[in-house]
């Protein structure tokens, strides 16, 4: 257990009650990991459907699952997450026409996540480091209840839908639907007010040598965690929209963009008050920083063999939802390491 614990070992932070090392009980925590995956792939397969329909205005409930060739219904053995998709060699269990492997990897990808964020997704202290932690004792620097705490996992699950959902719906369509991005915006309000564990904090806190660092503390009532959910929409909002619009009066004027064209969707607007309102206005700021980068990055070997100019558009939410998705499973903990770094200094 040694290794796969210092596998996703935190950083420590000193001074916090229940700094010690608690000892993890592998077995229900093992239970709750498998649930998580087969919940997540479960979850995977509706957000299949979700991807496909959402941008359709389609009904997310009705008709059930059917073939897109024949448009027989799929049976309910033969729509067993994963499991199915390969017991069917990936094809339609009436007329065997071909079903995309995409479904298949949507919900391995969600069960992934699901563990993920079981795993990593300690609710406060930078010291809570696997799921088990948070049955086991109270948590953290405000010594938040574990059984609270441990609502912090399904919000955080529903937050990686929206994630994935937006991710495929931007690479299929070049858009973020509004039910995703706004609705998920209201969610993400409604749920640090409810949740307020969600929202972190950043307090100095002084180590066992004396020295000060930053460590991350959760929110402590439900106007701390909606106030910080809503800067957080705010920040990260805010500084796009003025991109979009410096951004469009540039583009325009060189004519390089229409005069009906924009410089950036609004969508992608939408979608990062979404993140902000999630992840606090830390996480906002990371997520424009980290997902500008990532684009950039994903951009370039892409130029460099001539398959795409600078200026040909991408869809940037794919890049916004990855940079959430790595602040909010790393984010408290690299900012704890890097004032770890700079104190050291
Ligand atoms: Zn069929």
């Amino acid at each position: 257990m040694t290794d796969f614990q210092s596998l996703f070992r935190t950083v420590a932070a000193p001074g916090l009650p229940g700094g010690a090392a608690l000892a993890l009980r592998p077995v229900p925590w093992l239970a709750l990991a498998v649930f998580s995956a087969v919940l997540g792939a479960c979850v995977g397969s509706f957000l299949n459907v979700c991807i496909y329909r959402i941008p359709l205005d389609q009904s997310v409930i009705r008709p059930g699952s059917h073939c897109m060739s024949c448009g027989k219904p799929i049976r309910w053995y033969h729509n067993i997450p994963v499991l199915s998709y390969f017991a069917l060699r990936g094809k339609c269990a009436s007329c065997g026409a071909p079903f995309s492997f995409r479904y298949a990897a949507v919900e391995l990808l969600v069960a992934f996540l699901f563990v993920l964020v079981f795993c990593l997704c300690p609710p406060a202290g930078a010291d809570a480091p696997l799921g088990m932690r948070w049955l086991a004792a109270p948590v953290g620097a405000t010594g938040v209840p574990a059984l609270r705490a441990l609502w912090t996992v399904p919000v955080f699950w529903l937050f990686v839908c929206g994630l994935v959902v937006a991710t495929f719906v931007d690479l299929d369509h070049m858009i973020i639907p509004d039910s995703v991005s706004l609705g998920g915006a209201a969610a993400g309000l409604v749920l640090s007010a409810l949740v307020p564990e969600t929202q972190l904090r950043f307090v100095f806190a002084e180590g066992p040598d004396g020295a000060a660092s930053l460590v991350a503390a959760a929110a402590a009532t439900w106007r701390e965690g909606l106030a910080l959910s809503a800067l957080g929409a705010a920040a990260g909002s805010a500084p796009l929209w003025l991109v979009r619009v410096i951004g469009t009066w540039w583009f325009r004027r060189r004519g390089r963009i229409g005069a009906d064209d924009h410089a950036m969707g609004l969508g992608d607007v939408k979608f990062i008050a979404a993140l902000g309102a999630f992840l606090g206005w830390h996480g906002a700021l990371f997520c424009i920083a980290g997902g500008a980068f990532l684009g950039v990055a994903a951009a370039l070997p892409l130029m460099a063999l001539g398959k795409r100019r600078l200026l040909d558009r991408i869809p940037f939410g794919p890049y916004l939802a990855l940079a959430g998705l790595l602040w909010l499973l790393w984010g408290p903990r690299l900012a704890a390491a890097w004032t770890f770094a700079f104190a050291a200094r």
